[in-house]
């Protein structure tokens, strides 16, 4: 009989509250303009941090979605099933609005702080299931393209932003709840989708659309955004599941990715043959008319990617603080503590570039400088909080030891979730030349958000250089070689100001060690104070 208690492990987290124990967010979300939100955070918290919701998390990664394309005797059937943990998530999510709360009815943006009151949920919600935030992303993206043809789309529009999953088969008209997809990436490119090879023919009442989506996720949405080729060039359709008579569109699906993580989403691959779709937007301005949506996408990459951080250090830290390791606690162990505080520091920057950039947003209808500053932030933020996460999540499955690598728990989950977010909606280079582009066509709007940010960062330690050796990269650049230096010190001096701005007590340290400091490659080698970590480490968590 082998003794159940006293082996030195740690107990299971669960039934936590994701807001209270949480210091750097409600920080952020009171910083921000979301004080107000504070009661409703909590419940929302308290909701998601149940160990029941843990639990269904991974029933959902673990029962991964299955295509039934055809049925038994050969008839298409193009659906994909979820396991009901899946349909659980999405139904939580959708109640809650994590799909529409920052539109109106009519696809107007919805008053501040919608958009920070939002992004501190999913930042919660991407701690225990991420997957499921997909069609939810993209749901709230479409809207942004759509509210462009007010007349063709407003009704699927209102359909949208209702708070009420419905997970059935059946054409948008007849349903209250819906969801919509986007697809734009190719077999022959994703980046690049001007070379889009799916080609879009007028016909009564629309277009028939013939072609391929080389990756097409939440693939149950009612209806999808995609490119496709006109005359004029890549325009953007909208194509619904069900024609306008009833019968089923022809979205073919070839097979489901086998994806590295990401795994209770499902990832098609699907053809359009000759696929009934609405025109939104003229005809050769796909890329424009998508890049409002592209721009929300990018932001909730970053969003959620913090939220993977912060989960993967509250496992790192609940188990130092209980595991004994010669003869102390580990979170007791100096070395230990340096570790951990360094990785605080990191995470708490990225929450706080993140919700200062959805701020920015919240306010961009009202304030052109607001906007500007969005328009440059969010590739900046994506770019730099999604290259972290494989990182931080790595270090605090280390901080485990064995019992981090081991799939009972959350972090491989975390670590294979993570790549995603940097690879989808514009990988890093994509992000960077981003930013060299709108640089190059928009210098002196650049230069002033970047003059702005430097200034709201006050004299803290590197700002200065950081903001000037920027500058210097964005005006003389003869070709993209430098851009990712410029976009990495942007988005670390993004965060500077951002912890600043905010009233943390962390932001010289940061800007001290990731600015000013020498360039140090692991966690726990960048100087931090004894006290100044101990500080940080329980603003990580309560305990
Ligand atoms: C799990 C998953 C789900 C997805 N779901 C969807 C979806 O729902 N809808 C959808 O449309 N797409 C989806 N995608 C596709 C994703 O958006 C693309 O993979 C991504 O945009 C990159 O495109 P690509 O794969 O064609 O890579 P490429 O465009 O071939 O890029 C490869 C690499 O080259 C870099 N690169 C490209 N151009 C340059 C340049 N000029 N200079 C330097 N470097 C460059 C890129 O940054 C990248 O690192 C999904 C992908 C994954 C992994």
């Amino acid at each position: 009989m082998v003794e159940q208690d006293g082996f030195n492990q740690s107990p299971l987290y669960g039934d936590v509250d994701l807001y209270a124990t949480d210091q750097p967010l409600r920080d952020a979300v009171i910083a921000n303009g979301a004080e107000d939100e504070a009661l409703l955070l909590a419940a929302f918290g308290r909701r998601w941090g149940s160990a029941d919701m843990m639990e269904q998390a991974r029933f959902a990664n673990e029962n991964t979605p299955k295509l039934r394309a055809f049925d038994a005797k050969g008839f298409r059937r193009d659906i994909v099933e979820y396991h009901p943990a899946y349909h659980h998530f999405l139904k939580e999510s959708i109640d809650f609005g994590l799909h529409a709360s920052t539109w109106t009815e009519t696809g107007e943006r919805a008053d501040a702080p919608a958009e920070v009151a939002r992004a501190a949920r999913c930042y919660m919600v991407a701690q225990i299931e991420p997957g499921h935030l997909s069609p939810v992303v993209l749901t709230r993206a479409a809207v942004a393209a759509l509210a462009r043809e007010p007349a063709l789309a407003g009704e699927m529009i209102k359909k949208a932003v209702t708070n009420h999953y419905d997970p059935s088969f059946r054409p948008w008209e007849e349903k209250f709840g819906i969801t919509i997809g986007i697809g734009m990436t190719e077999r022959q490119g994703g980046s690049d989708i001007r070379t889009n090879v799916t080609r879009a023919e007028p016909v009564e009442g629309g277009y028939a659309i013939t072609g391929h989506k080389w990756f097409m996720s939440a693939p149950m949405s009612d209806a999808f955004l995609i490119l496709a080729q006109t005359d004029a060039g890549p325009t953007c359709f909208l194509v619904p599941r069900f024609r306008p008579d009833g019968t089923v569109n022809a979205l073919h699906f070839l097979r489901l990715k086998d994806k590295l993580g990401n795994r209770s989403n499902a990832s098609v691959e699907v053809e359009f043959n000759q696929a009934f779709g609405w025109r939104i937007g003229a005809e050769g301005d796909g890329v424009g008319t998508v890049m409002g949506s592209v721009q929300l996408t990018r932001t909730d990459c970053a969003v959620s990617s913090a939220g993977l951080m912060r989960a993967a250090l509250v496992q790192a830290l609940h188990h130092a603080r209980h595991r004994t390791a010669f003869g102390k606690r580990l979170a007791d162990q100096p070395l230990m503590r340096a570790v951990l505080a360094d990785l605080a520091l990191d995470v708490e920057a990225a929450l706080a570039l993140v919700m200062r950039l959805c701020r920015s947003i919240d306010r961009a209808p009202e304030d052109e400088r607001e906007r500007m500053r969005a328009r440059i932030v969010t590739p900046a933020a994506k770019y730099w909080v999604c290259k972290l996460a494989p990182g931080v999540i790595s270090e605090a499955m280390e901080c485990m030891g064995g019992n981090g690598y081991i799939e009972d728990g959350p972090l491989p989950r975390l670590y294979r979730e993570a790549p995603v977010n940097a690879i989808w909606e514009g990988s890093g280079n994509v992000l960077c030349l981003d930013v060299l582009h709108m640089a190059e066509q928009n210098r002196d709007a650049v230069l002033g958000v970047l003059g702005e940010i430097a200034g709201g960062a006050g004299d803290l330690p590197g700002t200065a250089a950081a903001a000037g050796e920027v500058e210097q990269i964005l005006t003389k650049a003869d070709d993209a070689f430098d851009a990712r230096i410029a976009v990495e010190r942007l988005a670390l001096l993004a965060a500077t100001e951002a912890m600043h701005s905010a009233g943390s007590p962390f932001a010289d340290a940061f800007a001290r060690t990731r600015l000013a400091g020498p360039a140090r490659a692991t966690y726990g080698t960048r100087a931090l104070s004894r006290e100044g970590a101990d500080h940080l480490i329980s603003r990580v968590l309560p305990g």
